[in-house]
């Protein structure tokens, strides 16, 4: 049997859990919050749902693990007696940039590729450079591997990935379409073609991965042709503060107007827009719901427009493919929001989208939300990044294709030297 650690690692928290990979089994699952800062914890769930809390002063990414490992191995909380029952850890890592179309054995080479795409996610993949360095340390012996977001989006094609402003600045500043939630759209469009049983090869799935951050993909016989987050995670969908797809020339003209620094917009369409901006009653959706149907006129706006945009994609990207055969809703919002559900699928009768409201309102976590004679399916996948990760993480250390690489054609670059 193969134990996985599965490590998520923020600027200042790390998630984690330790799967036994063959049997798909949770031995522990936890978080390490506050990192750095006064009042850490450590809250660690086994799978008896055991659950410690555990506070005190972790200063960095290399204690946090220290603090992981020790509770993994403690007498009374533990699920290990030795580290070596530790055979593998797989670390999630936002970018990948170019340079990586899977999953891959962290190398000294590959850390220093990730190091060198530091500018292009300076927001997270420094903390997941601190993580891997961090289980290297306490663990020498344990292959680690990485597991990228972007992954899974290296196989669009130039026409998708481009910008259409000058072509020097792909080039330059490696600018173009990246992508992200890779892991999710990975595994809930596969898990979607499973519950349909029918080869993923021969499947059109748009997968909608609606969480705090949004974004959605067009998935072409296994294979994402599309996807609505580009060059960052700004793009795209509107979410809990994020604007999504806007006029870019408009932020200039704020930045003109407010006399507004890089940071400060930044800051204001990444932390102050999407459902909080638009409503300015909250980011969190269950909020932004409750709020409108009390009357609140901003809230209703904010919900509309976010519904609206996930519809203009589904669109979009059912003509991109020629035609869909699944719609997937994934995420805290894709997985638990009836309104949301309803509002989109409600406008989708035109391409064979025949909606379920019984379906939509209640049942178990995974299940479809169109009637069986529907001719586009529309699913509820709970997502499982951890497991992918495992999965991947568990193949690479047997040396074999990991499962989210078996459809990847190929990693879609474009010549450096045209
Ligand atoms: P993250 O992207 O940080 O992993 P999640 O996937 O957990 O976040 O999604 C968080 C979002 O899911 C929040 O906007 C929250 O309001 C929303 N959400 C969770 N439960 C519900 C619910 N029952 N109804 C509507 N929205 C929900």
């Amino acid at each position: 049997m193969m134990n996985i650690l599965v490590v998520n690692c923020g600027s200042s928290s790390i998630k984690y859990q330790f799967i036994e990979a063959e049997t798909n089994t949770r031995l522990a699952k936890g978080l390490v919050e506050r990192i750095g800062m006064s009042g850490a914890v450590l809250t660690n769930t086994r799978h008896d749902n055991d659950t410690i809390k555990l506070t005190g002063e972790i200063l960095d990414h290399g204690m946090a693990i220290e603090y992981v490992l020790a509770v993994l191995l403690s007498k009374n909380h533990g699920v290990i007696r030795d580290k070596a029952e530790i055979h593998a850890v797989g670390h999630r890592v936002v970018h990948g940039a170019e340079d990586f179309a899977g999953s891959v054995l962290i190398t000294d080479a590959v850390l220093q590729s990730l190091r060198d795409n530091i500018e292009l996610a300076p927001l997270h993949n420094p903390h997941n450079i601190r993580g891997i360095v961090a289980c290297k340390q306490h663990l020498p012996e344990v292959p680690q591997v990485g597991v990228f977001d972007t992954a899974f989006h290296q196989s669009m094609e130039p026409r998708s990935f481009l910008y259409g402003i000058p072509y020097v600045f792909y080039r330059k500043y490696k600018i173009r379409r990246y992508g992200f939630h890779g892991t999710s759209h990975f595994f809930v469009s596969n898990r979607m073609a499973e519950i349909m049983d029918k080869p993923i090869t021969d499947l059109r799935i748009i997968t909608c991965h609606l969480g705090n951050g949004c974004s959605m993909a067009a998935v072409k016989g296994g294979v994402s042709v599309d996807t609505s987050m580009g060059f960052t995670p700004l793009e795209g969908l509107i979410m809990g503060t994020r604007s999504g797809d806007l006029d870019p020339q408009l932020i200039l003209y704020i930045m003109g107007k407010e006399g507004l620094s890089l940071a400060e917009a930044t800051t204001l369409l990444n932390k102050h827009s999407g459902l909080m901006g638009i409503s300015g009653v909250s980011s969190d959706m269950r909020e932004i719901e409750t709020e409108s149907e009390k009357g609140h006129d901003r809230a209703r706006i904010a919900f509309e427009m976010f519904c609206l945009r996930v519809t203009k994609y589904i669109g979009a990207y059912a003509a991109e493919m020629g035609g869909v055969d699944a719609i997937v809703f994934t995420g805290g919002i894709g997985e638990n929001s009836t309104m949301v559900r309803e509002y989109v699928c409600r406008n989708l009768a035109f391409m064979g989208v025949d909606f379920d409201p019984a379906q939509n309102t209640d049942g178990p976590k995974e299940r479809m939300v169109t009637t069986a004679d529907s001719r586009v399916s529309v699913g509820i996948v709970p997502t499982n990044e951890e497991l992918v990760i495992a999965l991947d993480t568990m193949a690479i250390v047997n040396g074999e294709v990991p499962p989210s690489m078996r459809n990847m054609k190929k990693n879609n670059v474009l010549d450096p030297v045209e």
